[in-house]
């Protein structure tokens, strides 16, 4: 994890027509030795883009005074160096891009356990993928930014959405809603299970289905998609001697809520069949969703 980049310098040597990131760590460096140690920080600081802030990628751009900064940007800022205000012609700064091949650097995530040390140029692609990158919230409600571990969010879940945790595999819940011609996109509801040493969550959704108002109860398994595939569900839902069912493999919560219903992968309940199953007068939704989650032997 301490791993260091090593380079070595020449006290007479001067960089020219270099990087100025590059020259100007080297010159900090104490005078009379033939090497200097650089941390993976000042590495990726030498890579870091003046405009965005962003690792640079080739093609790396540099002014005529050697300030780098990346193609894209460069269009941002008028071909006028952020730096020195020089103009920027077009030439590109191979010295950074071979630089960047010689770079090993632990992934983002290593305070979240990961213990990857990658290839500047594969980094990116790796983060993207890790399976110690934060989870966002899983919660439907709009706006919700908060991403974290798997512990982090469940206690965000507990206090700021006042989500209640059940324990146990069986489940049965009641959904009631007053004014069912007012389906709004918008109206959701969110429980949690723990169980098989899991945490799951069971959404309730009312939204439209091109014109007509459907509801949809699905559940998302708060991990990773590989282990979510391990464990199986069904739901249930009927009245008046009629009864629907669902059998399914929870989602990762990985996959966003809003593609999870888009792809229909629940169960779905048409509004005039949920009124049918309320037993009602057609001014009160009152559906019981009831169900199981196993793990599939293998
Ligand atoms: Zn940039
Ligand atoms: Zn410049
Ligand atoms: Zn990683
Ligand atoms: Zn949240």
């Amino acid at each position: 994890m301490d791993k260091s980049n090593l380079l070595s310098v020449d006290d007479d040597s001067t960089l020219v027509g270099g990087p100025k990131e590059l020259s100007h760590l080297l010159s900090e460096a104490p005078h009379r030795r033939k090497s200097t140690i650089l941390s993976d920080a000042d590495m990726y600081k030498i890579m870091e883009c003046p405009v965005c802030t962003k690792s640079m990628y080739p093609p790396i751009q540099q002014c005529p005074s050697g300030h780098a900064l990346c193609s894209n940007c460069k269009m941002k800022v008028n071909n006028k160096c952020p730096v020195c205000k020089k103009e920027i012609g077009n030439i590109r700064c191979l010295v950074l891009e071979k630089f960047a091949v010689s770079l090993l650097l632990p992934c983002s995530n290593h305070t979240l356990g990961c213990q990857e040390m990658l290839p500047y140029y594969g980094k990116e692609k790796h983060e993207s993928q890790c399976i110690f990158r934060p989870y966002s919230c899983p919660s439907p409600g709009s706006e919700c930014s908060v991403m974290g571990d798997l512990p982090t969010l469940l206690a965000h879940l507990r206090v700021s959405h006042r989500v209640d945790i059940q324990t146990g595999s069986s489940f049965s819940h009641c959904y009631v809603k007053q004014d069912p011609c007012s389906v709004a996109d918008v109206s959701w509801t969110l429980s949690l299970f723990n169980c098989f040493n899991q945490y799951f969550c069971l959404h309730f959704e009312a939204f439209s289905l091109g014109t007509e108002p459907v509801y949809m109860a699905f559940l998302r398994f708060i991990g990773e998609e590989s282990e979510a595939r391990k464990y199986g569900y069904c739901l249930e839902v009927g009245g008046n001697g009629r009864k629907l069912t669902w059998h399914g493999i929870p989602r990762s919560i990985r996959t966003h809520h809003r593609s999870v219903r888009d792809s229909h992968d629940g169960l779905i309940i048409q509004r005039s069949l949920a009124l049918y199953f309320s037993k009602g007068d057609g001014k009160e939704l009152k559906l019981r969703v009831s169900g199981k989650i196993w793990k599939e032997d293998s």
